[in-house]
């Protein structure tokens, strides 16, 4: 079996790239040797992976949200694997376990938590699993709503929709692991220096995803401490970035932090 992208406690996260940008996670309990796949976008590449390990069982499938680079796969697992308990909102086909924001479930043998994040869709929804082992960091999955240094596209909700959700984020522990649907870090970097050129917390973390990069790996996972330090999206009440806002927009200063995030939003549509 390869390493690991990171551990917590008994479970383990795999980054497996699919399409374009896409991380398909995998993970792994190693003393059940069950497995749960985030968002298969590709059921080839789940399905090689899953040759690789021959003594996993795959148990289970979860779901961020209905687009296709995250759901394509999902037929096939389904008919290859009929007894996969499929978590995912309500509106996508397969699922089994249709959620809700508040919602709470056991996957891989840990407890997890279901946070709606109504935005880059408005079916969306994020997970918070709490291993069990108290040393061991929670990890939040966050498909297309919270990339590291960024967020999604406001595709069918309003900014004001995804300036609450990085409230919620913003309120977890700060050692929080955020496991992303895509690997766009070196640009969301790019972004974060146009906005504050002076923020070392970003120099520094620009530089750890470009040799990361280098070497081939994933730049994820991100922590929630990193997020607040870092994420132009996160730090919308930040001075520095309502300045930045204003600047780009050409307009007076506003400080409502609805106002600076869709600003921000639609300045990164187009950088
Ligand atoms: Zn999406």
């Amino acid at each position: 079996m390869s390493y690991p992208q990171s551990s917590h406690g008994e479970l383990h996260l795999y980054p497996l790239p699919a399409l374009e940008s896409n991380y398909i996670w995998a993970i792994v309990n190693d003393r059940t040797r069950q497995a749960a796949i985030i968002d298969p976008g590709d059921a080839d590449i789940v399905q090689a992976w899953l040759m690789q390990q021959p003594t996993l069982e795959l148990a289970a499938i979860i779901i961020t949200h209905h687009h296709h680079d995250h759901t394509d796969g999902l037929a096939e697992l389904i008919a290859r694997f009929p007894a996969l308990a499929v978590y995912g909102p309500t509106d996508v086909e397969g699922v089994t376990q249709p959620l809700h924001d508040g919602d709470t479930f056991t996957v891989l043998d840990q407890p997890a938590a279901v946070l709606a994040t109504p935005a880059h869709t408005i079916d969306h929804l994020c997970y918070l699993i709490t291993p069990q082992e108290k040393s061991a960091k929670p990890i939040l999955l966050t498909g297309d709503t919270l990339f590291m240094a960024g967020c999604g596209r406001l595709f069918e909700g309003t900014a004001e929709q995804m300036l609450r959700n990085m409230e919620r984020f913003a309120a977890l522990s700060p050692d929080t692991a955020v496991y992303a649907g895509h690997e766009y870090t070196l640009n969301n970097l790019a972004f974060a220096l146009a906005v504050e050129p002076d923020n070392a917390a970003i120099q520094e973390a620009k530089a750890r995803a470009s040799a990361a990069r280098a070497e081939g790996r994933a730049t994820l996972p991100s922590t929630i401490g990193q997020e607040r330090r870092t994420n132009p999206f996160m730090r919308t009440h930040k001075a520095t970035v309502i300045q930045a806002a204003c600047r780009h927009t050409g307009r007076p200063a506003s400080d409502d932090p609805v106002h600076v995030l869709a600003a921000l939003r639609h300045w990164k549509d187009t950088f």
